[in-house]
């Protein structure tokens, strides 16, 4: 995008304005992967010499081709698979098992057919074990934190409804809220809006970004809509192809809270004509 002299300048301004005005206060390291790489099999490594490293509260988003190893990237976080070789900490402690301050959402909300909105958002607190006595003690505290965060993502009235009564955005509501149900520092989304169309989409990122600004949970978004990433993140990192590594990263100076308003500013198809182009190499290579 060619911009006129006038245009460039007044953009610069903006950026330094944002800047200013989205300057994070520093946070304790949350997640750190040193030379991270990971072979399942004879086949290679599927992520290599992967090196970064989140902050507490910073939201990232992970982009780049199919099978480059964003979700390989995502087990790695989540201690569901271990690195071949190189560190992965989460909260000051080396990944050896599952981690524990870990929420997780996917494309699929995957709710349990058989149980109502509001059972399936306690589910995690009955299986997981550190909250499973905790839940049964103070069952109570846990059914109002629920309904509480149906309300914040507009289900409430919703609790008795079973996943087949629900539209695909309600659900993916309902999942985002079973993320969130005991506190984890740390969510892990997998393209959790792949598959609702573009109104619902968009609806379904500012529901994330109010949990987000109110809880202050850490966020690892993977996504291949660069819009989404660009909107909802701090920080955008682009993966290779096969194996998978850290090919840019790019720091979204974008004031918050962002509204979406912003996402037909210039400046935010600048940004997001600047990862395609990192995306548009990657596939030719
Ligand atoms: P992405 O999420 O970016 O699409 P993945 O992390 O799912 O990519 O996969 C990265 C690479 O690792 C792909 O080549 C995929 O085929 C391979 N892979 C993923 N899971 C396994 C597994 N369990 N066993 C062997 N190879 C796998």
């Amino acid at each position: 995008m060619k911009l006129s002299p006038q245009r460039a300048a007044r953009n610069r301004h903006q950026c330094d304005v944002r800047l200013v005005m989205t300057e994070r206060p520093s946070h304790e390291t949350l997640v750190n992967f040193d030379n991270v790489d990971l072979a399942y099999d004879s086949a290679g490594n599927a992520v290599e010499d992967v090196s970064l490293r989140i902050d507490e509260q910073e939201f990232i988003a992970l982009v780049g081709p199919s099978g480059c190893g964003k979700s390989t990237f995502m087990k790695l976080c989540s201690g569901l698979r271990p690195s071949s070789t190189g560190t992965v900490t989460v909260a000051g402690s080396k990944v050896s098992g599952p981690v524990k301050i870990v929420g997780m959402a996917f494309q699929n909300p995957t709710l349990l057919p058989w149980r109502n909105t509001l059972d399936n958002v306690l589910l995690p607190l009955e299986i997981v074990k550190p909250h499973r006595w905790k839940f049964r003690r103070e069952k109570e505290k846990y059914v109002l934190k629920a309904k509480e965060l149906l309300g914040s993502v507009g289900l409430a009235g919703f609790e008795n409804h079973y996943p087949w009564q629900l539209s695909g955005g309600m659900q993916q509501r309902a999942s985002l809220c079973r993320a969130l149900v005991h506190d984890p520092k740390l969510l892990l989304l997998d393209e959790p809006f792949a598959a609702l169309d573009a109104f619902t989409r968009e609806e379904l990122w500012c529901v994330l970004r109010d949990l987000w600004m109110l809880h202050h949970f850490t966020v690892v978004l993977v996504t291949h809509d660069l819009r989404e990433a660009v909107f909802l993140a701090d920080t955008v990192y682009v993966m290779s192809k096969r194996p998978g590594r850290i090919v840019a990263r790019r720091d979204i100076d974008l004031p918050r809270p962002r509204e979406l308003a912003v996402t037909y500013t210039d400046y935010f198809a600048q940004l997001v004509l600047e990862l395609r182009e990192h995306i548009s190499v990657i596939r030719k290579n």
